[in-house]
């Protein structure tokens, strides 16, 4: 049987700030689960333990400071 989980649509997620990629939720060894980008381990992943894609959305949605545009002189 496949093990891949679906994000429920139910479930607003913010695609990885670095890639673009929808994240997915892997099931790790002690029964616990990560969010996670599905193309790299090195971009960002929530704490292992519930499916937290409230954690996820926070991480990967830039701040208003974060984001001011360059200005051209
Ligand atoms: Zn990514």
């Amino acid at each position: 049987m496949p093990a891949d989980i679906v994000i429920p649509q139910s479930v607003t997620s913010v695609p990885c700030m670095i890639c673009g990629a929808q994240p997915i939720i892997v099931r790790i060894e002690d029964g616990n689960y990560i969010v996670k980008c599905p193309n790299s381990d090195e971009h960002y992943h929530t704490t292992p333990g519930l499916i937290d894609v409230e954690a996820w959305n926070r991480h990967n949605t830039p701040s208003e400071s974060d984001h001011i545009p360059p200005i051209a002189c």
